[in-house]
């Protein structure tokens, strides 16, 4: 089976609730092709989860932004991924880079909560990437390399996980990577993934993009043959995010 589109939005700390509303309504009202076709997955803050659960068309899912990294309890603060169970929600972002670098989330941190959040039930957005100094340095691969093995390490079952290159440099830059620098780190990481986990996870695992995506950019980026759709920052915001599902019908006629 082939490895379905998949366009993700991360609002991240973004809107109030009236915002909310109008970003969810402009969704709705967006065409887009089918959910055989791309597979749709919005992320807002953890505030307007259920607000945005009950307005979103049920052929977009949600994803929570991040969660613990084990079972709930005297955790201030946190959010367990039973409660994101609980909700409904069926999706997480984790190991997104302002986490890893704002909130100094290692790799075996961001691993053990990829574990416990599949283990729970979760699926999972799981973000790698390197920065401009390590991408400068010659280390990119080194670094995703590492990222994605701290994940390797602690699953069995990548059925349920979603794997998100976003070089550092790119998020929020309006950089974009080209669509060949794109590709080559997503055919590293699947080569990656063909080695140390089995072939089968390299075939079937979806790779996506993040960093900058637009609707000018995103049809390119999206012709790529190892590029399986994207995360989406600032785009997902605006209704250019439809223009952006749209590009799932490149992948369709190729
Ligand atoms: C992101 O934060 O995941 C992201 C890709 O952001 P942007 O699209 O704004 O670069």
């Amino acid at each position: 089976m082939g490895r379905k589109f998949f366009v993700g939005g991360n609002w991240k700390c973004n809107g109030t609730a009236e915002e909310v509303k109008k970003i969810v309504s402009t969704l709705n009202a967006g065409e887009v092709p089918s959910e055989d076709v791309v597979e749709v997955v919005v992320s807002p803050p953890f505030v307007f989860l259920g607000l945005v659960k009950g307005l979103l068309k049920p052929d977009f899912h949600i994803a929570a932004q991040n969660c613990w990294v084990k079972k709930g309890g005297a955790f201030t603060g946190e959010v367990s991924a039973e409660m994101l169970i609980n909700l409904g929600i069926p999706w997480v972002i984790l190991g997104h880079s302002e986490r890893r670098l704002i909130l100094n989330e290692s790799n075996d941190f961001v691993g053990d909560k990829v574990a416990y959040a599949l283990s729970q039930g979760l699926k999972v957005i799981a973000c790698v990437g390197e920065t401009l100094e390590q991408r400068e340095s010659g280390s990119t691969m080194d670094v995703v390399a590492a990222q994605t093995k701290a994940i390797a390490e602690r699953i069995s079952n990548w059925e349920n996980v979603v794997l998100a290159y976003e070089p550092v440099w790119a998020i929020g830059t309006g950089k974009v990577a080209s669509p060949a620098q794109a590709q080559e780190v997503h055919f590293e990481l699947r080569k990656w993934l063909q080695v140390n986990t089995s072939p089968e996870v390299a075939a079937t695992t979806r790779i996506i993009y993040g960093g900058s995506v637009s609707g000018a950019n995103c049809k390119e980026l999206a012709a790529q043959p190892d590029v399986d759709g994207f995360l989406v920052g600032g785009a997902s915001l605006k209704p250019e995010f439809i223009d952006i599902i749209k590009s799932a019908e490149v992948k369709k006629s190729m």
